[in-house]
């Protein structure tokens, strides 16, 4: 077990001004293996002055010097690839290879595309008689989740600091640790004191203190719709700017001319990729009524097969969350296709690869966000009916359309209230726009869009 001490802030590692710590615990084997610091009020206001004081010269910092700054980042976040992946396994508990591909490769993309938008990006244009500037937003305070823990605060911090923004970072509890990494990485990657700050911390009290802090310009925060809530009503009650991105309940549309095995095996693996702790994954799958049972049998013999290749949720608060709504989906008629609520092993927190067949839309496993390895198959008569089932939930983050024609699946995905579909599988794509609809959430990360979040514009006319 190691005790780590000190949070990152204006450029050095500072001792914490309390004495309370976080246990971090590897929940494969429920063993402590590391703590780290909880940070305070005072923590976040070192570092929140840290930021404000480092904020004119990094924002009249030339774009392309803060594009080379970015160039390192990403260089360093590529070669402390493997140690990046053991430390997300440690405290994620995901499994080797989604760890080094995923959680340490995603990271280096975005990181690599904002060093070149950096570089890019038009922070002035003409318009008619005016001319209008692209400023920073000011400082920024991050919130960010442990479901993807490195991703979560590049997705933040690289667009910020390509706009010429500084950063205070809170990350979850759970999984401090590649937080502590991506922090040496900036500091090796010489990017200056204060631009960016880490401070750890209990979301209640570090969390709290960075989002109503008067020296943060704008919220970022990736979270739970109930916290997300909290943040955008602090955000308006001072008037900040505000980004969320919260929960989903996704759509995995599967139109009658589809390649269903494709659309079934892709749609299982989706959801139960990082033990379904997603908040895009595809978890209500959409099957035209002819074609159900054979999808619902194609899904649970490709859930099964997930068995032994599904890590363990992060925390048993998750575990029993998760199974708690298996247990919800059966009593409230859903049946059990695959998997179910039981404990798959003696130790860590997993739950089985779970197919919860007959689900009809009113029901809570077809409404709620469960974050865990649970598919929902549900049944429609129709193009119009599989519509109105999937705009029918509060969220709008992702979906899937499959059919054997791409342009029946791309009309279909133009009625979507949601915003990213991915046509017959789709590709990940590090520039393209990613954020809600409806309340999955306000504003977008990722790619040029990303970027424009952290900027406010100024116009001068002639
Ligand atoms: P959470 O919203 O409680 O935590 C997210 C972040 O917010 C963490 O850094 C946390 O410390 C911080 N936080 C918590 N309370 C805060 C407060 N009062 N003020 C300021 N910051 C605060 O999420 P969770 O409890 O870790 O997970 C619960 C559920 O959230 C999950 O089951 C899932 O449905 C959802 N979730 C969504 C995403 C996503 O990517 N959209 C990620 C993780 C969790």
């Amino acid at each position: 077990m190691k005790a780590y001490d000190g949070m990152y802030i204006d450029g050095a590692w500072r001792p914490a001004a309390g004495p309370d710590v976080i246990e971090v615990v590897d929940p494969a084997d429920e063993q402590v293996i590391a703590t780290v610091p909880a940070g305070t009020v005072e923590d976040v206001d070192a570092a929140v002055r840290a930021a404000r004081a480092a904020l004119p010269a990094w924002a009249a910092t030339p774009p392309a010097e803060r594009a080379a700054r970015l160039t390192a980042l990403r260089d360093q976040l590529h070669a402390r690839q493997d140690e990046i992946a053991a430390t997300v396994t440690a405290e994620l508990g995901a499994p080797e290879q989604l760890a080094r591909t995923v959680h340490a490769g995603v990271p280096v993309a975005v990181a690599g595309s904002y060093a070149e938008l950096a570089a890019t990006y038009s922070f002035e244009e003409r318009i008619g008689n005016s001319t209008v500037f692209h400023e920073p937003a000011g400082v920024v305070g991050a919130i960010t989740p442990w479901n993807y823990p490195l991703h979560q605060i590049v997705a933040k911090a690289a667009p910020a600091l390509a706009a010429g923004c500084t950063i205070v970072v809170k990350p979850a509890e759970n999984t401090p640790l590649v937080a502590r990494i991506f922090a040496e990485c900036v500091h090796e990657a010489g990017v200056p004191a204060g631009v960016f700050n880490l401070v750890t911390g209990l979301g209640p009290v570090a969390g709290q203190a960075l989002a109503e802090h008067p020296g943060v310009d704008l919220l970022s925060f990736t979270g739970s719709t109930a916290v997300g809530r909290r943040i955008g009503a602090i955000a308006a009650g001072m008037v900040k700017r505000v980004a969320l991105e919260l929960g989903g309940k996704s759509a995995n549309v599967i139109l009658p001319s589809a390649d269903l095995a494709r659309a079934v095996n892709v749609g299982v693996a989706n959801v139960m990729s990082n033990s379904g702790q997603t908040c895009s994954a595809w978890t209500r799958m959409l099957v035209h009524r002819d074609r159900y049972d054979e999808a619902v049998e194609l899904a649970a013999a490709a859930a099964a097969k997930y068995g032994d290749r599904i890590g363990p949720l992060v925390s048993a608060r998750q575990r029993d969350r998760v199974r708690g709504y298996i247990e919800k989906g059966v009593a409230e008629g859903a049946r059990l296709a695959a998997g179910g609520p039981e404990a798959p092993r003696p130790q860590g927190w997993y739950v089985s690869p779970t197919v919860l067949a007959d689900v009809t839309p009113d029901m809570t496993v077809a409404q709620e966000e469960i974050f865990g390895p649970v598919l929902c198959v549900l049944r429609y008569e129709d193009e119009e009916d599989a519509l109105r089932i999937a705009n029918g939930t509060v969220y709008g983050l992702a979906g899937a359309v499959w059919a054997g024609d791409e342009s029946e699946a791309v009309a279909f995905a133009r009625r979507m209230d949601t915003g990213q579909v991915d046509i017959n599988g789709g590709r990940f794509n590090p520039l393209a726009p990613f954020g809600g609809y409806k309340q999955s959430g306000v504003g977008r990360e990722l790619g040029v869009h990303g970027l424009t979040e952290y900027v406010q514009t100024k116009s001068l006319q002639f």
